[in-house]
């Protein structure tokens, strides 16, 4: 059996075992009938949501009528989840969840009280209806995730964009915090794609997202506009600030070293910026950036406008 404070892997050709009840006959449990009620509710609940939070809630909620706990944490790095229920405690139980060799994370059970052995016992085999439910909430998250995704630039497309805009907006108005946008579009950028081929245009477009991406907080979020325009949403951004973004943006990709057939592509942006009015519309202070930005090209391009 395991102790405390020690991680383990669940594998699920294990689990599987332990679902048809051969686990069972070499892990001695204290209430084997309920253990076996719990997990087929659990087989059954834990379906009925393709939701990580809420599957891994019910989970905690349920694995309570068998084996108290204080809290339960889960962790998936690689997909930037974290997620933490109940009150921290003393001692713990930690396991490393894995699906044919596929890692799904880590997830620590804790309270005041010290395990038993016969409690490990029932988590590990109650963790066993848990690795499916988790796994193919993980495989819809992603699928969700990249519904929202350009996938040429790995910026934020249309949808997730219009999204944004309007809860950026509603918070900015909630707690009156100062809200920007930039819009911005690639000089000349046809040139590019005459001159050297659309494969190319499609590399440079790539290489300057990066680079725009590089030049930006975690926090701002940039949308690939359509074919080679961006807009970068700046929260608790004033004037002044967005105006500085701009400009960083602009010799950042100035400072671009595409390279094709050994010689460098000159790469330049225009932009247009525009802040939050008092009661302003999405749809308002989008125009109102997007007019500035013609500005910039109508007076000559690789600038920024402000707009009024
Ligand atoms: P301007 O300085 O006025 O913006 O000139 P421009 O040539 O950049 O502007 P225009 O809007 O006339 O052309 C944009 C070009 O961008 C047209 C299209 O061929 C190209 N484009 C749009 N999307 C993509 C894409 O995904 N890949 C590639 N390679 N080219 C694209
Ligand atoms: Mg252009
Ligand atoms: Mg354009």
């Amino acid at each position: 059996m395991v102790p405390p404070k020690q991680s383990n892997t669940i594998d699920f050709d294990a689990a599987k075992l332990q679902r048809l009840g051969y686990a069972s006959r070499t892990q001695p449990t204290l209430k084997p009938v309920s253990l076996a009620q719990l997990r087929q509710q659990l087989g059954m609940q834990l379906q009925t949501s393709l939701e990580v939070d809420r599957i891994l809630d019910l989970f905690f909620r349920e694995v309570q009528r068998l084996v108290p706990l204080g809290a339960l944490s889960y962790q998936l790095a690689s997909c930037d989840l974290r997620l933490e229920l109940g009150e921290r405690a003393n001692h713990s139980a930690g396991y490393r969840l894995s699906h044919e060799g596929e890692y799904l994370g880590e997830l620590i059970f804790r309270r005041s009280l010290r395990f038993s052995d016969d409690e490990l016992g029932q988590l590990e085999s109650l963790l066993a209806s848990l690795l499916f439910p988790l796994r193919n909430a993980l495989l819809y998250r992603a699928a969700l995730q990249s519904a929202l995704r350009d996938p040429l630039t790995d910026t934020g497309n249309r949808i997730a964009m219009n999204q944004a805009m309007l809860r950026e907006v509603e918070l900015a108005r909630r707690n009156s915090q100062p809200l920007s946008v930039l819009m911005l579009d690639i000089d000349h950028f046809k040139q590019i794609n005459d001159q050297h081929g659309h494969i190319t245009g499609d590399e440079v477009l790539k290489a300057m997202a990066g680079a725009l991406k590089n030049s930006l907080r975690n926090i701002d979020m940039i949308f690939r506009y359509g074919g080679e325009e961006f807009l970068v949403l700046l929260s608790n951004t004033n004037r002044e600030a967005a105006q500085m973004v701009g400009e960083r943006l602009r010799l950042a990709v100035l400072g671009l070293q595409h390279v094709v057939d050994n010689r460098a592509i000159e790469l330049s942006i225009s932009l247009g910026c525009a802040t939050m009015l008092a009661g302003e519309s999405v749809d308002s202070l989008q125009r109102r950036a997007d007019n500035a930005l013609y500005v910039s090209k109508r007076e000559g391009r690789n600038r920024l406008s402000m707009a009024g």
